[in-house]
């Protein structure tokens, strides 16, 4: 993976925060808000939306900084803790843990009377606003959108916009035409009832019209927005220099491409016709919101009408997902048996390690990206959740340690992502043990039989019972939604303790990731995606049930299985999955991992 090599000098970082501060005084602002987000709020933003790691030094995936003419604060997640303090000068911005104390309330409570807070209405959603509103209210000043980023004001060598070639997507992966899609999504606007919706996010434009970008790392999203309207005939506003050849006869006539200027005029014409427009409001900038309503259209506030459709697979996707996932488990194997060579030897460190394992993705051939930076983490690094090795951050693999592997690719045909825990050395009793309870809690939803209507909140305490008898948790979800050929992380379906309405369906793919990290020790997580079944009957039963059916095919580290602790059901899946692993992979890994990969695999 590459590493930041530049990153700046705590120095170079107070100037800019000065730099900002000036600029804001000549606004006559007392304060701008500058969140991690684009005006897509996806997960990964291109160089030249990296305000908050320019500005800060942050480089986390979600945090926001705040930053008024005397303080600064920063707030991240519970991922981001300990990074942000290696990260920022603390000296001139205080980081804050954004469960304890949110944005609103720190805006409540710092913002004077009459005070005017700054904010970029393309980086913030609607439902982010009028928190920020209401908190601005709580103190008396006045919340203020900036037509032009004050940042990108002071930023001097801020990097152009990303302007990677939109390709199409083949129907032999998508699996639907696009017109089918677009009629069928038009359909389900206009019962909202709507005329047309704005869509803003990368990956549903891009499932929804087959096509595929490359604006960002290590997901192919074709940063664009569109109008979608109520006869399905759709307006893609991109930067005309990402047409590729082949675009607009690849979209059809129904389909035109407009210049992102035309975007404005486009929502005018909407308002004017006094059009009810769908959109989401979780995730849709501010910006367009309110253009909408300024121009005299009603909002129609409701999820983004591609989400749920995306995530239920279609035959195709879920063969090409199932392909992706035997090439990539080749792949791993090949590295895993590497890997017991390498690290008995000595002196493998975790960079040397997660870039052997890239090598053997791309030895495939189909390597398009990682889908996400490999987490490589010996000993107390893989207890770090959002673990990245850096030069400074690297540690050997020694014997007793585990080491906490999370990675997964970009093929064209699916998307992966997979976590393994392996021994190096011999384990210790204790970290048998707490493998064992989170290979319970992964066995224990694998083997789940549920009927229509429930979600993945329903099931979450599955993958957690094995360590809460033993006193134990972890603090992370236990699955979320995966794309193919798209976003590692996808909604709207999760497998977590937080309140999720949206039930499980045949097609749709979640991974299955318990883990447990004691500080300072050791990390374990054991991560399949997972397949939702088809309802089925169940001998003498009543109700069809629907399941989970692997697609990761991975050998699971048998070093660290205490096999006392494990039902004879559950040391029952663990050999069928192995025996499917063993049969799917042994054909296709390198001659010298098939020995391995039979050890490895072994009856129980
Ligand atoms: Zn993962
Ligand atoms: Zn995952």
């Amino acid at each position: 993976m590459p590493i930041m090599d530049m990153a700046p000098t705590l120095t170079e970082l107070g100037e800019r925060l000065a730099r900002l501060r000036a600029e804001l005084t000549r606004r006559g602002l007392a304060g701008f808000v500058t969140p991690r987000a684009d005006a897509h709020q996806g997960e990964y933003v291109p160089p030249h939306d990296a305000r908050l790691a320019w500005l800060t030094g942050f480089t986390g995936s979600a945090g926001t900084v705040i930053v008024l003419r005397d303080e600064a604060a920063i707030f991240v997640d519970g991922r981001y803790t300990l990074q942000v303090r290696d990260e920022v000068d603390t000296q001139l911005i205080t980081p804050l843990p954004s469960m304890e104390i949110s944005p609103e309330d720190w805006i409540a409570k710092n913002l004077k009377k009459d005070d005017r807070l700054g904010y970029d209405p393309w980086l913030h959603t609607p439902d982010g606003v009028a928190r920020m509103q209401k908190a601005c209210a709580r103190a008396g000043a006045k919340l203020e959108p900036c037509t032009d980023n004050p940042v990108d004001a002071v930023w001097a060598d801020q990097p152009p916009p990303p302007k990677a070639a939109i390709i199409p997507y083949p129907i032999e992966y998508a699996g639907e035409e696009s017109s089918a899609k677009r009629a069928r999504i038009a359909e389900a606007v206009t019962k909202t009832p709507a005329a047309a919706t704005v869509l803003t996010m990368p990956d549903s434009i891009a499932w929804l019209l087959n096509i595929r970008g490359g604006d960002v790392t290590h997901s192919p999203l074709p940063l664009s927005f569109a109008i979608l309207y109520a006869d399905g005939r759709t307006e893609l506003f991109l930067d005309p220099d990402k047409i590729s050849d082949g675009l607009a006869a690849h979209l059809g006539d129904q389909v035109s491409l407009r210049d992102p200027g035309q975007l404005g005029p486009a929502l005018d014409a909407l308002g004017k016709q006094g059009r009810r427009v769908l959109l989401d409001t979780s995730t849709a900038a501010s910006w367009i919101s309110s253009r909408l309503e300024a121009a005299g259209a009603k909002l129609v506030a409701g999820a983004d009408p591609c989400a749920l459709p995306k995530a239920r697979k279609n035959a195709t996707e879920i063969a090409g997902m199932k392909k992706a996932h035997i090439r990539d488990g080749a792949a791993l194997s090949n590295f895993l048996a590497w890997l017991d060579q390498a690290a008995a030897g000595g002196g493998l460190d975790e960079i040397t390690a997660s870039d052997k394992l890239q090598s053997f993705r791309e030895a495939t051939g189909c390597l398009r990206d990682l889908s996400f930076p490999t987490i490589s983490g010996a000993g107390p690094n893989g207890a770090i959740v959002h673990y990245r090795a850096s030069p400074k951050s690297n540690r050997l693999l020694e014997a007793g340690n585990l080491y906490l592997l999370d990675s997964g690719a970009q093929y064209l045909d699916g998307t992966t992502d997979v976590t393994r825990t392996i021994a190096i050395g011999n384990p210790s009793t204790e970290q048998c043990d707490r493998f064992t309870r989170v290979l319970k809690g992964h066995i224990s939803l694998s083997t789940i039989r549920f009927p229509r209507g429930v979600t993945g909140a329903h099931l979450d305490v599955l993958a957690r019972a094995a360590l809460w008898k033993a006193g134990l948790d972890y603090d992370h979800g236990t699955g979320h939604g995966v794309g193919c050929y798209l976003g590692v992380h996808e909604g709207p379906q999760s497998i977590s303790r937080r309140p999720n309405s949206v039930a499980l369906e045949p097609g749709m793919i979640v991974s299955n990731e318990p883990g447990y990290y004691k500080q300072g020790a050791y990390g374990i997580r054991i991560e399949n995606l997972v397949l939702v079944t088809e309802p089925q009957s169940i001998a003498g039963g009543e109700r069809d049930m629907m399941g989970f059916a692997p697609l990761t095919l991975a050998p699971i580290d048998l070093r660290l299985v205490a096999r006392a602790l494990l039902s004879d059901e559950e040391a029952a899946w663990l050999n069928a999955y192995h025996r499917q692993v063993r049969e799917s992979l042994t054909p296709l890994v390198d001659a010298g991992t098939k020995a391995w990969l039979a050890s490895a695999t072994r009856a129980i």
